[in-house]
């Protein structure tokens, strides 16, 4: 078991409707001869939570910061809808309480990449509503 310190957050950067699912996001991943979805979770439009990669299996979805985390993804660039803001703070709940994490360990992707806006919407709007 790796230990989890932290839970990045991320967006699919795509309103399309046909990227709202987690088999063409493993596509793209697969493409670049990945293991799998390199997210552990994927939350589509309609709030639903795909699990992407095993949670014990380290992800690759933020450079450096891959060993010690969990990313999570949702489906979208500037379209999000509040089943999936719901989803995700449950999600983060249930994660907090799992890996004995404080709000503290939840980022945005661009806290570890200036270069990127991901993930588009304000994540400390989230924390202060846990
Ligand atoms: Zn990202």
């Amino acid at each position: 078991m790796r230990k989890i310190r932290k839970i990045i957050l991320h967006c699919s950067d795509s309103d399309l409707h046909e990227h709202d699912n987690i088999q063409v996001v493993r596509q793209w991943h697969l493409k670049r001869n990945w293991i799998d979805i390199g997210y552990h979770f994927f939350i589509t439009k309609d709030g639903k939570v795909n699990r992407g990669r095993d949670i014990d299996t380290i992800g690759a979805h933020c450079a450096r910061h891959n060993r010690d985390s969990i990313g999570i993804c949702l489906s979208g660039r500037h379209q999000f809808t509040d089943d999936q803001f719901c989803s995700l703070r449950l999600l983060l709940l249930k994660l907090m309480m799992e890996y004995d994490l404080p709000k503290t360990a939840i980022h945005p992707h661009h806290r570890y990449n200036k270069k990127k806006s991901c993930p588009n919407y304000d994540v400390q709007e989230i924390l202060d509503t846990l």
